[in-house]
């Protein structure tokens, strides 16, 4: 029933503040950032091993988090385990006497089924139980420099679309272009027009980060990196690199 570890959920005052130790003094690498609204949080996950330390950072004072940080001036919140089957271990749990809290499944990070145990039944720990749906394991979130990502920014909202450069506590790195002028783009190299619209390398800040999703095909609509090589006939990486020498 119990797979393994999955993350231990570390709750923050902010993340920018905390990530200087996790990441940089400790060396963990920053697999995700994502904000879970169901939650109010924004989350940090560094894998350690085949487990991970989930930084949680309260997008509202009103979530249990932004308590849980007022009160105790944040640290371990919670312990998650990977579950085969939330539903089973649901009702196995009850039968139990387990009280489980709220309204269960719900969403969680990474759009996986969780459902969270009472501390009052655990000696003390809130215990979260998640479920993993094979395609997103199988696909893996491997985020890194040189795949193509969408990054989702916050004050004012924005899409970008772009090749990863750099990942890291300061901000990101991404060589690419607004989401709205993606179109524009691809049809200015199809029909070798002059550039009015094109990539750059742009910086943003991790406070403005709401989400990173890796730019891949969904249902039988191709990635964005897909699209663009089968309009233009082109290699994205080639015309990246073009764009790049034009800049200097
Ligand atoms: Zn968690």
């Amino acid at each position: 029933m119990i797979r393994r570890i999955d993350h231990i959920g570390i709750a923050v005052d902010e993340l920018e503040k905390s990530l200087p130790f996790w990441a940089e003094a400790l060396g963990l690498d920053v697999e995700d950032i994502e904000t879970v609204p169901a939650e109010k949080v924004k989350v940090a996950f560094l894998p350690v091993g085949k487990a991970r330390i989930e930084l949680l950072e309260a997008t509202d004072e009103d979530s249990t988090v932004a308590r849980y940080v007022a009160k105790r001036g944040g640290g371990i919140h919670h312990l998650t385990f990977e579950v085969d089957d939330l539903g089973a271990a649901l009702t196995r749990l009850h039968e139990h006497g387990a009280q489980i809290l709220g309204e269960a499944p719900r969403i969680g990070a990474g759009g996986h089924r969780v459902a969270f145990v009472h501390p009052k039944s655990t000696g003390g720990v809130l215990l979260e139980l998640v479920e993993r749906r094979a395609t997103t394991e199988a696909l893996g979130l491997d985020i890194r420099p040189g795949v193509p990502i969408l990054l989702y920014l916050r004050d004012p909202q924005e899409k970008l679309w772009g090749v990863l450069g750099r990942l890291d506590t300061a901000g990101v790195v991404l060589h690419g272009i607004d989401l709205s002028s993606f179109d524009d783009w691809v049809a200015q190299i199809e029909r070798d027009e002059e550039s009015v619209v094109g990539p750059s390398i742009l910086f943003v800040p991790m406070g403005r980060v709401e989400k990173i999703l890796l730019d891949r095909a969904s249902g039988h609509l191709p990635s964005l990196a897909d699209r663009f090589e089968r309009r233009t006939g082109r290699r994205l990486n080639e015309v990246l690199a073009e764009t790049e020498r034009g800049a200097e």
